[in-house]
């Protein structure tokens, strides 16, 4: 275990320095908070709710200017698996350095991206990993997406996309044609034609009214009726495309059944299965690749965030009999990023040897068992659900009920628990329908005593925001 806790070469520990329980921090602007304020894009983001001032940061751990010492469970929006400034991560950057290899190189190859690329295939499934092909991507995952779409409709030949409510895959102009949230969506007009929106199991709202076992028969059997209905109004797809776990979308686990029910449906018809793993992927959720649970897999899978140990790298990996597109089908100037080749080497080795995957089930059971107690608590919590270190707590109203028979969402009560989270020194982020999902997506190597110290400050957070007309569970 503690093989795993990272040492530090920062002089400071910062472990020792968190004192959110103790007193409040204050979250006044700074100058530099105010000058981003009036220089960076009114589309910039997350500095609206977490406005800090970042200075150091180590493991878990990032402090602000003023030596306000938070954790971290945004984590670079589930990028930093190994946390911050890991020495293992830190080291394969140095060594990298003054190695006096190219750091750029396009997409012609060194050492560096053949280890990469060895220890990549190492850990995908066999039977995917014999015939697979990789694509280096522009460093975004969305330009992975972008690459998977032009894959999968150049080798069908066809063009239209099935997709689902509530996945977020990137926010370029195709990307966004097959994500959920109409915000970002609705200023832009015309996106991609042909893409078909297909309901997401979601247990604490099911599309169907339903739940269950009942509410993943009626998925499938929408979904085969669909593909089978000559007046469906669906062209026959080029791909479908979905997060195993959906992220942004509110941290929606997609059941085993329900995936193993899609690729026999895929399969069946002959449409490339894209599975996005950008977040969900890389030991998240307690297993390497979110979708190894149910034990299929995938024509196409796209990956980044952790894949480069925290440095900007996406590539898409996929079966080798849709390797049909051109040379220079999808080109990019930046993807030949030896540092992330390098990190992500690193950070995959490490996840392997130490067996990560496992520690993420073991303190993940747990984050999620001190959800649960909040939501036994606390009846405003309306739904604790995810996998492994992707968890997610649904804020809503106990006092009203939506059209289809839920408690509303309540945004402002999870953006009032966020806030007083961070005034007790912890980070999490907000996402989901109406931004009412409280979001925990903290480093892999979050020790058990980190997520106890998270239980603590929640607990507090919650009874801060208690009132207003809430009360407890009786
Ligand atoms: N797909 C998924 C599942 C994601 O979570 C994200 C980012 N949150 C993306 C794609 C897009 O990645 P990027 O922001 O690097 O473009």
């Amino acid at each position: 275990m503690n093989a795993i806790i990272p040492t530090t070469n920062i002089p400071l520990d910062l472990r020792n320095r968190h004192s959110g329980l103790r007193r409040p921090y204050c979250l006044d602007s700074t100058p530099v908070l105010q000058r981003q304020m009036q220089r960076e894009s009114n589309a910039r983001s997350y500095p609206r709710r977490i406005p800090l001032e970042l200075s150091r940061a180590q493991g878990v751990y990032v402090e602000d200017s003023r030596g306000q010492v938070y954790i971290d469970c945004l984590a670079g929006a589930g990028t930093l698996a190994l946390g911050h400034n890991h020495p293992v991560v830190l080291e394969a950057i140095q060594s990298t350095l003054t190695s006096g290899i190219p750091l750029h190189t396009l997409d012609l190859s060194t050492p560096i991206k053949d280890a990469f690329v060895q220890t990549l295939f190492d850990l995908l499934p066999g039977d995917f990993a014999k015939d697979a092909r990789i694509q280096f991507c522009g460093p975004t995952g969305a330009d992975a997406v972008e690459a998977a779409l032009k894959l999968s409709r150049t080798a069908t030949g066809r063009h239209s996309v099935l997709a689902f409510h509530g996945a977020y895959h990137g926010m370029t102009l195709g990307t966004l044609s097959v994500s959920g949230n109409l915000g970002p969506k609705s200023a832009l007009g015309g996106l991609l034609s042909g893409v078909q929106f297909l309901p997401y199991p979601h247990d604490f709202r099911c599309p169907f009214g339903l739940s269950g076992e009942q509410s993943i028969d009626a998925n499938l059997h929408y979904i085969r009726h669909l593909l089978s209905d000559p007046e469906s109004g669906v062209t026959q797809p080029a791909a479908m495309i979905l997060e195993t776990v959906q992220g942004e979308g509110g941290v929606i686990p997609a059941p085993d059944r329900w995936l193993q029910g899609l690729r026999a449906i895929t399969q069946e018809h002959g449409i490339p299965l894209i599975l996005d793993e950008i977040q969900c992927g890389i030991g998240r959720t307690g297993d390497m690749f979110a979708f190894e649970r149910s034990t299929i897999t995938p024509d196409v899978m796209t990956l980044s965030k952790a894949i480069g140990g925290g440095l900007p790298l996406s590539v898409v990996v996929y079966r080798g009999e849709l390797d049909q597109w051109q040379p220079g089908a999808h080109a990019g100037t930046f993807r030949g990023n030896q540092l992330a080749m390098a990190a992500g080497d690193a950070t995959l080795r490490f996840i392997r040897r130490e067996d990560i995957t496992g520690h993420v089930r073991r303190v993940g059971a747990r984050l999620n068992a001190l959800l649960q107690s909040l939501q036994a608590e606390f009846e405003w919590v309306g739904d604790v659900r995810g996998r492994g270190l992707m968890l997610g707590m649904e804020i809503v109203d106990p006092s009203s009920c939506n059209d289809v028979g839920r408690p509303t969402a309540d945004g402002e009560r999870a953006r009032k628990l966020q806030r007083a989270c961070l005034e007790r020194g912890l980070i999490v982020e907000l996402g989901g329908r109406h931004g009412a999902t409280v979001r925990f997506l903290p480093p892999l190597i979050i020790s058990e005593a980190e997520i106890e110290l998270v239980g603590q400050i929640l607990y507090q957070a919650a009874q801060s925001v208690q009132g207003e007309g809430l009360t407890t569970r009786q």
